[in-house]
């Protein structure tokens, strides 16, 4: 008989956690999960999936435009917003509710209830309960980070978008992250006027530069409004109603209805005892943890946003699953591969990325990198005299031309860069691609024919 009352106790239900305890109930487990709030975390509730609802119901409106312009007759399309959001929570709940079932299921015992820990092997509920265990999970992801100036209490930040009932007349987004750039795509396609203000230079720094400066191109085209070298230093209430943004310089921006702050990340591990176990984290809070998951203290592991590794729902979820089948399912090897993660942004179009961009391959490879682009209207743009275009790029390294990137901005990108992960991953050439076939019609099939 175990010591302890459970063999692992999971410290958040949301991707990783949830992924960790249904594995390690699998391999015979005896599992706890903590969780204060929903099931699912920040995927289900406040990120991927509402998200996702959202970029399709703007994607809709979209295609409805077009679909005007190719001889629809169609009136201007309105959402109605509150009707939406009916559908997008009633899948959510469908969600929750599988969760529930599963959890039932595999026999985890769900505690709603925040944790903090009290020694490498005990957790202490709110309502002072004390539980064991032989392993702890840290899965306590993230939340978005609320800058420290004047007035930021009146911004809202991407949860509170996630309230909104319509699109605001006129909207300041501040950050030019993949969150901000998503929020923005969405607002301004069901109908809000919309401004990015940014610190940088450039949208999505660390994408590839020339697809990032092609999808800021675009929103141009959609009535997207850009201020880069913008350092935001006071939000200010406007006469009448609304907001003006400050930048450190004194530049006031004009009236906005709604500001959405999408200024990052920070972990959630405050309040959480961490410091009184040991537990390392770094200098922005984020818990250290080794190439297995592991944290600096024997029996504590870690995975997802907390870890301030790459920021994803799959990889939260794949980390989750190795280190179980490491603890509990006799795989001493199992760990993750954080190369080549595929990942899109969802924006007007979306953007996918694989690899190294051309950048980095250059720093590394210097002169043997050979780069193919692929620079096309896609049909149905055409077709509806639409000047979106599209651009695809390979990034190859060496004489054998390896591809070791792979960048793509365009409708469909989305569910086209899946399957060439895969490839990459796989280790392909650029005669590779040359040697497979087209699909025709297609956008997929620029990626085979580049020259
Ligand atoms: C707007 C937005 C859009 C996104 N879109 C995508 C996307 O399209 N694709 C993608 O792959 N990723 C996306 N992400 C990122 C993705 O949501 C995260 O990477 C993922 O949710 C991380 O999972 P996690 O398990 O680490 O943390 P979370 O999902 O955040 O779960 C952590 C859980 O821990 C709980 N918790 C916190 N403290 C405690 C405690 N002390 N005790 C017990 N429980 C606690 C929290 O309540 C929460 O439920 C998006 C994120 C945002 C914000």
């Amino acid at each position: 008989m175990s010591k302890h009352d459970y063999d692992l106790l999971v410290l958040g239900g949301g991707s990783g956690g949830l992924a960790g305890a249904f594995r390690a109930a699998e391999h015979g487990a005896r599992v706890a999960l903590l969780e204060p709030h929903e099931l699912g975390g920040t995927c289900v509730n406040l990120g991927c999936v509402p998200k996702k609802a959202m970029w399709l119901a703007a994607e809709m409106a979209q295609r409805s435009a077009l679909a005007a312009q190719m001889g629809f007759n169609l009136a201007a399309p309105v959402l109605d917003w509150p009707e939406f959001i009916v559908h997008r929570q009633r899948y959510i709940g469908g969600i929750h509710a599988s969760y529930r079932k599963r959890l039932d299921e595999a026999r985890v015992v769900e505690v709603q209830s925040h944790g903090r820990l009290v020694d490498a092997h005990t957790v202490q509920c709110e309502d002072g309960t004390r539980i064991s265990a032989g392993r702890i999970l840290i899965a306590t992801g993230g939340r978005p980070r609320r800058p420290a100036i004047p007035g930021v209490e009146l911004g809202i930040d991407s949860d509170g978008f996630f309230n909104l009932c319509a699109a605001p007349a006129r909207t300041a987004i501040v950050g030019a992250g993949y969150v901000g750039i998503e929020l923005a795509g969405v607002l301004q396609a069901l109908g809000s006027r919309v401004e990015i203000f940014a610190r940088g230079s450039c949208l999505l720094q660390g994408f590839e530069r020339e697809l990032t400066t092609a999808l800021e191109d675009n929103g141009r085209q959609h009535g997207l409004q850009y201020h880069f070298g913008f350092d935001l230093a006071s939000v200010e209430r406007a006469a009448g109603d609304g907001v003006v943004l400050v930048s450190t310089q004194g530049q006031r921006s004009e009236r906005f209805d709604s500001l959405i702050l999408a200024a990052g990340r920070v972990p959630n591990t405050g309040d959480m005892g961490l410091e009184q176990v040991g537990v390392h984290t770094d200098t922005h809070g984020f818990v250290q943890v080794d190439g297995k998951q592991d944290t600096n203290v024997d029996g504590i592991s870690a995975v997802g946003d907390v870890t301030g590794q790459l920021a994803l729902t799959p990889v939260a979820i794949a980390a989750a699953r190795r280190l179980m089948d490491r603890l509990f399912g006799g795989k001493p090897e199992a760990r993750l591969d954080y190369d080549n993660i595929a990942t899109v942004v969802f924006s007007h179009p979306p953007l996918g990325s694989v690899g190294l961009t051309e950048a980095q391959a250059r720093e590394r490879h210097g002169d043997a990198v050979t780069v193919y682009r692929s620079h096309f209207r896609p049909m149905l743009h055409a077709l509806a005299d639409s000047p979106q275009r599209s651009l695809f790029k390979l990034v190859c390294v060496g004489p054998e031309q390896h591809v070791v990137g792979l960048h793509l901005l365009g409708e469909g990108v989305d569910e086209i860069l899946q399957g060439f992960a895969v490839a990459l991953k796989k280790g392909i050439t650029k005669a590779d691609l040359d040697d497979t076939m087209a699909i025709h019609p297609t956008a997929a099939e620029e990626l085979v024919l580049m020259r």
